[in-house]
């Protein structure tokens, strides 16, 4: 499949998009209470969401950023979760929230939820993806937070890429087939 601009059709304006990142964000607020975070972003899908989520997020706050890979320049998951660069600090202790782009089989959030698991006794772990595509799902696993269910379509812009573009765009849009 080839995606060009003038193909693309909105699915989740700049408007939608923002309004239900403030909602998550007063969840989120309640649920801490106050109490410290340390917001994991998954480079790079969920690099926009991440820095418009925080944004609202009133609690002190620290941002790490780490890099998975399972895609390529394919529009399928290649099935194999590459860690590129998963360096992080001591998060024994700490309230952790993992902010991911979407859940598409799960492969990419149990392997997350597990790395976690296995190297840190945080205090919680959350797992907020802004799209949960949850008719494609492999593995049983469900985010805490999520923006927008969406159906088995390749969707782009906001971060998510095709082929490394349209991250740029403000809002999400897919090819109509
Ligand atoms: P999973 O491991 O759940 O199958 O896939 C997670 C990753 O696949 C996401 O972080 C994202 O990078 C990529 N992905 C899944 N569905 C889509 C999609 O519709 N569009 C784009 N651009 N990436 C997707």
């Amino acid at each position: 499949m080839e995606i060009k601009i003038e193909d693309l059709k909105i699915l989740f304006s700049e408007e939608q998009l923002q309004n239900r990142i403030k909602e998550l964000a007063n969840d989120m607020n309640k649920f801490y209470n106050g109490e410290e975070v340390v917001a994991v972003c998954v480079l790079k899908g969920a690099v926009m969401f991440a820095i418009d989520l925080v944004k609202h997020l009133d609690m002190p706050l620290q941002m790490e950023f780490i890099r998975l890979s399972s895609y390529g320049s394919s529009t399928t998951t290649s099935g194999k979760v590459n860690a590129v660069d998963i360096k992080l600090p001591d998060l024994n202790g700490k309230n952790v929230l993992i902010i991911e782009d979407i859940v598409d089989t799960g492969l990419t959030a149990k392997f997350l939820l597990d790395f976690m698991h296995c190297n840190f006794n945080a205090k919680s772990i959350k797992f907020c993806s802004l799209l949960d595509k949850k008719v494609t799902r492999k593995v049983d696993v469900e985010p805490d937070y999520y923006g927008f269910e969406v159906d088995n379509k390749f969707v782009v812009g906001y971060g998510l890429d095709y082929d490394g573009y349209y991250r740029n765009l403000r809002y999400i849009g897919y090819k109509e087939v």
